[in-house]
């Protein structure tokens, strides 16, 4: 199929944080010192090339952006500071805000303001409607007085949650049809593509290849592998928790040894534990310091941790069975931060979690594509 040109994706692309990519003159030190570059390919300097003649819809369908993990080893070589790593997270923002079916992704990730103010619209809309509709009193023995019923979370709840898998629905059947995976499935070991993402996913091996290279050792609590898989890994025990919370509850009553409360006090611990390695590392790596952190990024990091935070707070109030006006308000915040994270999910970095796992199955299933048919992809110049 033939490359369509847009001449506009480079300023696009700089609004979501990429560097001045156009000074690229493909020297190919990028590739010759990235660690995941695979049998002498183009990685990352293919994404560049493409992006500089305006290869929008092979951008958007390329799985590149989510082979690479961040650790800014082309950076430190590129004798045009073209700043590939920035490039490929830009690519990353770049294509989840071209799945999200709202079409707000593009602004949140582009215009900082915006994001702001919609962070804190929803925040005070979702806490208001939490603090003020009351329903009857399923639960008498939810210990949080007369300031929130459990029952207008768990409606809201729900209502959220239906929100989210329509909105990824949308996103996923978009996926889908961009990125040009069904045709991969024809003929390929699918199970041993999805095998080698499970191992990869439990092991990021990939990541630690990515690291191993980095000439300056990294303390463990701030290992973007260990960050990253704590994470990604707390975050999933924590989502599969309380969504068995929010469809079981009724049947299971309240009891802090509910498996689904165990798993979510773990995860809530690990996810803790990796989002306050990140941001130490934003905090202290010239690396990945706060200067290239944006806005969006800040805000996943922040919103997880309070999340995590104020989990524990309500965790330890109800295991005490204490009450008081304080843990209201913990309750409403937490209640309402939790609602954001959810609806947002589809537009923040937080897509990263699905979209990462399918665009290495696409990955590894054109790896192992027949021949005949990887030559029919389109080449760049
Ligand atoms: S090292 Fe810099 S100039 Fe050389 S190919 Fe990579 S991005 Fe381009
Ligand atoms: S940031 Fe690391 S993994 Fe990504 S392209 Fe550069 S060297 Fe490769």
């Amino acid at each position: 199929m033939a490359i369509q040109i847009e001449p506009n994706v480079l300023k696009d692309l700089k609004a979501y944080g990429a560097g001045d990519v156009s000074a690229c003159f493909h020297c190919g030190n990028c590739t010759a010192v990235c660690p995941l570059s695979e049998n002498g390919g183009s990685f990352p300097r293919r994404m560049i090339r493409l992006g500089q003649i305006g290869a929008k819809r092979e951008l958007l369908a390329s799985a590149e952006p989510w082979l690479c993990y961040g650790c800014g080893e082309c950076a430190q070589t590129c004798p045009r500071e073209a700043e590939p790593a920035e490039y490929m997270a830009s690519l990353r923002r770049y294509q989840i805000a071209h799945l999200d079916p709202t079409g707000l992704g593009r602004l949140w990730f582009k215009v900082p303001a915006f994001a702001l103010i919609l962070s804190l619209a929803l925040l005070g809309v979702l806490g208001a409607f939490l603090l003020t509709v009351k329903g009857s009193r399923l639960f008498p023995q939810w210990l949080f007085g007369n300031t929130v019923a459990y029952e207008t979370i768990h409606t809201v709840g729900m209502v959220v949650g239906g929100v989210l898998l329509a909105l990824l629905l949308g996103s996923f059947a978009t996926l889908v049809r961009k990125s040009g995976l069904v045709p991969l499935l024809k003929g390929r070991n699918l199970l041993g593509a999805l095998a080698w993402l499970g191992g990869e996913l439990v092991t990021m091996k990939r990541h630690g290849e990515c690291e191993a290279q980095s000439a300056i050792p990294v303390p463990r609590r701030k290992n973007p592998r260990v960050v990253h898989w704590a994470i990604m890994w707390g975050f999933i025990a924590l989502g599969v928790a309380t969504a068995l919370d929010f469809l079981f509850i009724y049947f299971m009553g309240w009891t802090i040894v509910w498996p689904a409360r165990v798993l979510g006090t773990v995860g809530g611990l690990v996810m803790l534990l990796g989002v306050s390695g990140a941001i130490l590392r934003r905090l202290t790596d010239p690396k990945a310091g706060t200067r290239r952190t944006r806005f969006a990024d800040a805000w996943v990091l922040f919103f997880l941790w309070v999340l995590a935070v104020t989990g524990f707070w309500l965790e330890i109030v109800v295991t005490l069975r204490t009450s008081g006006l304080v843990h209201d308000w913990v309750l409403v915040i937490h209640a309402a931060m939790a609602m954001e994270l959810v609806l947002l999910f589809g537009m923040t970095k937080m897509a990263h979690v699905l979209y990462r796992p399918f665009m290495l199955l696409k990955h590894r299933l054109e790896q192992t594509a027949p021949m005949a048919e990887t030559a029919a992809s389109p080449s760049v110049p």
